[in-house]
């Protein structure tokens, strides 16, 4: 009789490929590329500030970059702790 040589993975594991993501030098969030603008130079051809931090240093009417940053990415309450 043969055997499987297969081992099941728990529900939901390996599912979802891992998104290319960055640390914003300024919030310090882990947040996905295209939440970086392009840039040639910086590391994984983004911008070492994610947008709302971007935003917020041309803007000075934005309080908190991080509430900003919620307001763009809503799903960022559910995966910061
Ligand atoms: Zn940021």
């Amino acid at each position: 009789m043969p055997t499987l040589d297969f081992t099941p993975l728990p529900f939901g594991a390996a599912q979802l490929p891992e998104p290319a993501v960055k640390d914003c030098t300024k919030c310090g969030q882990t947040l996905p590329l295209e939440s970086f603008s392009p840039a040639k130079k910086g590391h994984l051809g983004r911008t070492s500030q994610c947008k709302p931090c971007a935003d917020h240093n041309l803007s000075k009417g934005a309080k908190d970059p991080y509430a900003y940053a919620l307001e763009l990415y809503p799903w960022l309450a559910d995966t910061t702790r």
